[in-house]
């Protein structure tokens, strides 16, 4: 929201990158533009011809455990707020163009391809979280109430499908819940990498039941808790002090089709036996893989990718949002996991790498100078410059 505020940012959506051709400094980008069958220019966002349509699909911003209507925005705070048709499940009725006071529905449109002239490339297109209907003992897709953290996360949300409200998918207030960890992650069966974000994301979850629900049970099944970073190990220590239970056990679900609650069936360390324990709900802290995409952006960029998947840096420790092909930055999680400050550090870094690459790698205000090259003059926030001179990447 913030991007699309700024006057000098041009959010391009609903696109994708299909050609890169050209240098370092001058790359010609073949942008297709995917139709919206509304036009964009004259939609308001006023949501009318939602009202009407009649089709109705499952939200895929809820996870599924919401419906939208064949014409859509895809969340409240959509940027820019405005209706886009789903073919996919569009009868043509038109209904919607009936509504619609601006004749804005067209459902003529085509996709079709521009080309522009960029001097440097950011790729930051994120990754997948894993599907954990491969992990047969934990029943998910099976048992209504196992959902992932992804649908946890939707639960949680004030604007979310249930309003806020801590209800599993079968309707039923969450009075206890049991977070299994390292989904998918740590583990040689499917990913070997640690998802870095999922420990303390199963820690906020169930700081935030406890305060939804005074009283509530909350368990968090580990292999090792890596509570790495600022203030995480203080939030971890409380959150035990204030009763949230940690075990040490990698658990199956059961499920009791009476009651419809999941069995958490584990080992417990203190006590060295197998326990069952009946639970309201299962959220599996599945962790991130390599985005769908991934390898044909690399291919199409000429990037590199590393043993796992995930887009390569130029190097390790001074180059990790550079590439090895000189003008291509990469910010996020497209690199590999990282939680929200870490992702923005990683941003942060890539735009000022391109900064100093458009800059030709010479500072553009010397020590004194008044003057700004490049800037459009405006004063930079923090007089002084970078005055590096480097952009760090291999010719
Ligand atoms: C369930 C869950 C809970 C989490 N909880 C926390 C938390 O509490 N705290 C925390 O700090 N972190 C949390 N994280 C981690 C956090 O989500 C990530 O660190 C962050 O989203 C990374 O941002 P990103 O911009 O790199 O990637 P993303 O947020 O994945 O954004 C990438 C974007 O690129 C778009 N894209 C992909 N391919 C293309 C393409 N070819 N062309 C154009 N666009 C493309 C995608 O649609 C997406 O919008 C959580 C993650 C998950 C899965
Ligand atoms: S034309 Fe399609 S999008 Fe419009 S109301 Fe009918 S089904 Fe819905
Ligand atoms: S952050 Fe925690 S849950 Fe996530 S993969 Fe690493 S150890 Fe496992």
């Amino acid at each position: 929201m913030e991007a699309a505020k700024d006057k000098g940012i041009e959010l391009v959506t609903n696109t994708e990158v299909t050609a890169v051709e050209g240098e370092p400094g001058n790359y010609r980008v073949a942008l297709t533009h995917k139709p919206w069958y509304v036009d964009i220019d004259k939609c308001s966002g006023c949501g009318a011809c939602v009202d009407v349509c009649p089709i109705t699909m499952p939200h895929e911003w809820e996870q599924g455990l919401k419906a939208r209507k064949a014409i859509y925005a895809l969340f409240p705070q959509a940027a820019p707020l405005k209706y886009v048709i789903d073919r996919e499940g569009c009868v043509e009725c038109g209904l919607c163009m009936q509504v619609c006071g601006l004749d804005a529905v067209d459902l003529s449109q085509e996709p079709y391809t521009e080309e522009v002239e960029v001097g440097a490339i950011v790729v930051a297109s994120g990754a997948r979280v894993f599907d954990p209907s491969v992990i047969e003992q934990f029943h998910y897709g099976k048992f209504e109430n196992v959902v992932t953290n992804m649908e946890f996360e939707r639960i949680c949300n004030a604007a979310g499908p249930t309003a806020g409200e801590l209800v599993r998918p079968d309707g039923k207030h969450i009075h206890s819940i049991a977070f299994v960890q390292c989904v998918g992650s740590r583990d040689l069966s499917h990913n070997r990498w640690c998802s870095f974000f999922c420990c303390m994301a199963a820690v906020k979850g169930g700081r935030l039941v406890m305060e939804h629900a005074p009283g509530a049970e909350v368990m968090v099944f580990y292999n090792d808790l890596r509570a790495c970073g600022k203030g995480f190990e203080e939030l971890y220590t409380r959150s035990v002090e204030e009763g949230m239970k940690f075990v040490r056990s990698i658990p199956s679900v059961h499920v009791n089709w009476t009651s419809n609650n999941p069995i958490i069936v584990y080992e417990d360390p203190d006590e060295s036996r197998v326990v069952s324990k009946e639970i309201d709900l299962v959220v599996l802290s599945c962790g991130l893989e390599p985005a769908e995409g991934t390898s044909q952006l690399a291919e199409l960029l000429s990037l590199e990718k590393d043993a796992y998947g995930f887009l390569a840096e130029r190097h390790p420790t001074d180059g990790v949002a550079e590439t090895k092909r000189k003008g291509v930055f990469i910010a996020g999680i497209c690199q590999g996991p990282k939680d929200i400050p870490d992702a923005a550090t990683h941003g942060s870094a890539a735009a000022a790498k391109v900064g100093v690459f458009l800059s030709n790698g010479k500072p553009q205000r010397k020590c004194g100078e008044v003057d700004i090259r490049n800037s459009g003059g405006v004063e930079p926030e923090f007089p002084g410059g970078n005055g590096s001179g480097e952009s760090g990447q291999d010719a």
